[in-house]
């Protein structure tokens, strides 16, 4: 590997993985409060007039991890999970540890809840203070910065490519796929590729975004974990989100 450059060892490389190359979008953002219908992490989103979502366990209202509105979204991404505000909230209270409690590593948990509104909902309910205690920032999405994105050498084994010693040095070296908050792609997974069943049909559901440890959400999912939402291709509302650390 020593005689040839970095750049052209990627791009021969690429070629093999070429089969398997998707787009992944990272949020481009900025600490800024915009309005409740727009794409962020943390801040006021839209509420329905059922109230802020509580935690099942210590009933208290949850930190809102993300909030991504189908139209924000650039249209060569399309829509990949739907026409929606898709949210994400998670119970970050230690006391209890709701997190521990109710196993929020693992799909569905009381102390999470991930649900996708119509783009015009109508019967919201005004909020102009968040109610979590020790809310984070409102991070506001500005924009989507396009990448290619390639599955980790677990999941390229499981797919079928031969990666010689070499090549799973190099991908690992290069952090492929890319860590951080994104909008499809392939996931980063940390112990395994544990992609959830949808509890109606029973199939894999698809992965649609990645919410990293210490990103966007100030915020560390055990030891520096990543966690992952899902989505049925057919059951739409059907979502999960997991998350494992080393
Ligand atoms: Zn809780
Ligand atoms: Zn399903």
């Amino acid at each position: 590997m020593s005689e040839v450059s970095w750049d052209e060892y990627w791009e021969k490389l690429k070629l093999k993985l070429a089969p398997f190359k998707r787009v992944s979008w990272e949020p481009i953002t900025e600490e800024a409060q915009t309005s409740v219908h727009k794409s962020k992490f943390s801040g006021i989103p839209v509420v329905t007039r059922s109230g802020w979502p509580c935690c099942k366990n210590c009933n208290e209202p949850m930190q809102l991890f993300a909030q991504i509105n189908s139209l924000d979204i650039p249209n060569e991404a399309k829509t990949p999970f739907g026409d929606g505000i898709l949210q994400v909230f998670y119970c970050t209270n230690e006391e209890p540890h709701c997190e521990v409690d109710c196993e929020s590593w693992a799909p569905h948990s009381e102390a999470t809840l991930l649900r996708i509104l119509p783009v015009e909902v109508d019967d919201t309910f005004q909020v102009t203070e968040s109610p979590v205690k020790r809310a984070f920032p409102e991070i506001s999405v500005v924009g989507w910065r396009e990448q290619e994105d390639y599955p980790d050498t677990m999941e390229l084994e499981d797919l079928g490519v031969n990666l010689s010693e070499d090549e799973i040095d190099f991908l690992c070296e290069d952090e492929v796929p890319f860590a951080g908050e994104k909008l499809v792609g392939w996931p980063c997974w940390v112990q395994g590729i544990e992609y959830p069943k949808c509890r109606v049909c029973e199939k894999e559901m698809n992965f649609i975004f990645q919410i990293d440890s210490s990103g966007e959400i100030p915020y560390m999912f055990g030891d520096s974990g990543c966690a992952h939402i899902s989505q049925c291709a057919e059951h739409r509302n059907e979502l999960a989100m997991v998350w494992a650390c080393c």
